[in-house]
C-alpha cells in the first residue's frame, strides 16, 4: 500500500511538469531539421518513418482499428498505418495537444506543416511525393477519434471507447518513458497499454534511450527515465508482450541541439499473445 501511494505521488510528480507543455515549441524542437531532414537518410525522423512503414508494409500489419497511445501534436506515427487500418484513433493527456491535432484534422488551422513528412512517407510507399494530399484526406477520414489517455491507469482509455476486444494494433512513440518516473512505472503503464489491445494484435514502440530530460517549452524540462536496450526487452516481457523485432538508432553529433540528452532511440515491435 505504501509503495502504492509512493508510486503515485511520483507519477503525479511527472505529470505537474505537463502543465508547462507547449505544443508548438515541441513541434519546433524536435520536427524541423535536423531531426526532420528528409535529404538524409541519418537523420531521426526518416529512421522513424522507415521502421514505421516497413512495420506495417512488409509485416502486413491490418486490421480494423488502429490506436495511437500518447501522440502530442504529433501526426507522422500514423501515416504509414493510416492505409492499413479502417479507423485509426489518436489520443493525448493534454487538451493543449488534442487540440492542436484538431486544427489538422478537423479545421485546417494548424501551424506545422506535415505536408513534407506525407510526401516522404507517399515515396516510402513507392507512390510519388504528389499523392500527398491523397494521403492527407486519408488520414482526416479514417481518424475517428481523439481520447484523453493515462497511461497510468490500469484501462488508460474512457470507458466504453474500444470494442471489449480491443484495438488490433497500438502505436506510442516517446510516451512512456516521458510520463513515468521510473522503470518500474514505465513497466506498469506498458502492461496498462495491453489492456487496450486483442490477443493477438501488435505493438509498435518507439522511444527514447539514456534520456534524462526534455524541454517542452523554452523553460520547462520534464525528466525521462533513462532506458538502455535490455530493459526495453525486460519490461515488454514482464507485460505479457512476444517481442518480434528491436532496432536502434543512435544519434549522430549533430541531432543534439539541444533540447534533450537523448542517446538513442529504439523501435520495438511486439505482439500480445
Ligand atoms: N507521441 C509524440 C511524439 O512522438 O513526439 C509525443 C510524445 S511527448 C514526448 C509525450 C506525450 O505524452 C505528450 O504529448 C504528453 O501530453 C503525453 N502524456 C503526458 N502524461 C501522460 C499520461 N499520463 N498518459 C499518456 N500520455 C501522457
Amino acid at each position: 500500500m505504501e509503495k502504492e501511494n509512493r508510486r503515485e505521488k511520483a507519477v503525479a510528480a511527472v505529470a505537474a511538469f505537463y502543465r508547462g507543455f507547449d505544443p508548438e515549441a515541441y513541434l519546433k524542437y524536435n520536427y524541423t531539421p535536423p531531426r526532420a531532414d528528409f535529404s538524409r537518410s541519418d537523420s531521426i525522423v526518416p529512421w522513424k518513418l522507415n521502421c514505421l512503414h516497413k512495420a506495417f508494409s512488409e509485416d502486413a500489419i491490418k486490421g480494423d482499428i488502429l490506436v495511437d497511445v500518447g501522440s502530442g501534436p504529433t501526426l507522422y506515427q500514423v501515416m504509414s498505418g493510416c492505409e492499413h487500418f479502417n479507423r485509426v484513433i489518436l489520443s493525448d493527456f493534454l487538451e493543449v495537444n488534442r487540440n492542436e491535432l484538431n486544427k489538422w484534422l478537423k479545421d485546417g488551422r494548424s501551424n506545422f506543416d506535415w505536408t513534407p513528412y506525407l510526401k516522404h512517407v507517399c515515396e516510402l510507399e513507392g507512390r510519388s511525393s504528389s499523392a500527398w494530399q491523397e494521403k492527407a484526406e486519408r488520414l482526416r477520414s479514417v481518424v475517428t477519434d481523439i481520447f484523453p489517455v493515462n497511461v497510468h491507469h490500469p484501462f488508460p482509455f474512457p470507458p466504453g471507447s474500444l470494442p471489449a476486444s480491443g484495438a488490433d494494433c497500438l502505436v506510442s512513440s516517446f510516451c512512456l518513458e516521458s510520463v513515468s518516473p521510473d522503470v518500474s512505472s514505465f513497466t506498469h503503464a506498458l502492461r496498462n497499454l495491453s489492456s487496450l489491445l486483442r490477443n493477438g494484435g501488435h505493438l509498435l514502440l518507439i522511444g527514447a534511450l539514456g534520456e534524462s530530460f526534455y524541454m517542452a517549452a523554452p523553460d520547462v524540462r520534464i525528466p525521462v527515465v533513462p532506458l538502455d536496450e535490455a530493459q526495453v526487452c525486460a519490461s515488454l516481457s514482464a507485460s505479457g508482450f512476444d517481442l518480434l523485432q528491436l532496432s536502434v538508432y543512435r544519434l549522430t553529433p549533430d541531432m543534439l541541439v539541444g533540447v534533450d540528452d537523448v542517446k538513442g532511440v529504439f523501435f520495438a515491435k511486439a505482439r500480445k499473445p
